[in-house]
């Protein structure tokens, strides 16, 4: 057991508290797989269309479509956007716009059933636990807001939205920046050093450290090989102690 004396946890989703391959062979795939007919069925839906101008800004190109939406209707147009979001999904690009867009995808499947989150038993089991304790739990992912809060209240053993006061994306600052983590930090109004952060990525814990932050780094089955000194190890979330 590691204790950390917090107050607040953040947790990583992806090789945190989910495993890699549920995100990589069941979320993602079903965003690509899904993608051509989504935009088919919204193509009038303003929500598409500010996540296609957000697309649109995360390449550098002006807000053309502010007020001129692209007519998804025209096969020619809709292919052209399926192409540059498939693009970027094969590059995981860690773009607002396309998170957003994979949440609103992600929406429909869970609304129907099709998609259920799988998480790490011994993750659920903190989350409710810490909850029930008094501990602050937020998240931090680079998936948008809306789809982490998808993520957590269709997962297979039950809706963990009710122990987790917020949620943090790209829109707090990229994931390997210091900022993010004080930015995180002041708008819990808590000093950088009352949080513990875990994730599977130890330049993220880097970042998080050097914002005074408490670390753990979390081995799970199927993450990425690396090494670290900075960051104590665990591989499951009961080796952790809050006090
Ligand atoms: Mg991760």
């Amino acid at each position: 057991m590691i204790g950390f004396p917090v107050r607040m946890v953040v947790l990583d989703i992806e090789g945190t508290v989910s495993p890699l391959a549920f995100v990589h062979e069941v979320l993602f795939p079903f965003a690509r797989r899904e993608l051509a007919g989504f935009l088919v069925r919204h193509r009038d839906s303003p929500a598409v269309h500010r996540a296609l101008e957000q697309i649109a800004l995360d390449a550098g190109q002006p807000p053309h479509l502010a007020g001129n939406p692209p007519d998804l209707a025209v096969d020619a147009v809709r292919a052209g956007w399926v192409t540059h979001i498939q693009g970027l999904m094969d590059l995981d690009a860690k773009q607002t716009g396309l998170k957003g867009l994979q949440g609103l995808i992600w929406d429909e499947g869970y609304r129907s059933g099709e998609l259920k989150t799988v998480l790490f038993d011994d993750a659920v089991e903190a989350i409710r636990a810490w909850h029930h304790a008094g501990v602050r739990l937020r998240i931090y992912s680079s998936g948008s807001i809306a789809a982490q809060r998808l993520f957590f209240a269709h997962a297979v053993r039950g809706d963990l939205t009710g122990c987790l006061e917020g949620y943090h994306d790209t829109t707090t600052g990229p994931k390997r920046a210091v900022a993010s983590y004080r930015a995180i930090a002041d708008a819990a109004g808590l000093p950088a050093s009352e949080i513990l952060f875990l994730s599977d990525v130890t330049e993220e814990l880097d970042a998080a450290l050097e914002a005074g932050c408490r670390t753990a780094w979390v081995v799970r089955p199927g993450n990425k090989p690396g090494r670290t000194d900075r960051h104590p190890a665990i591989e499951g979330f009961a080796e952790i102690r809050l006090s």
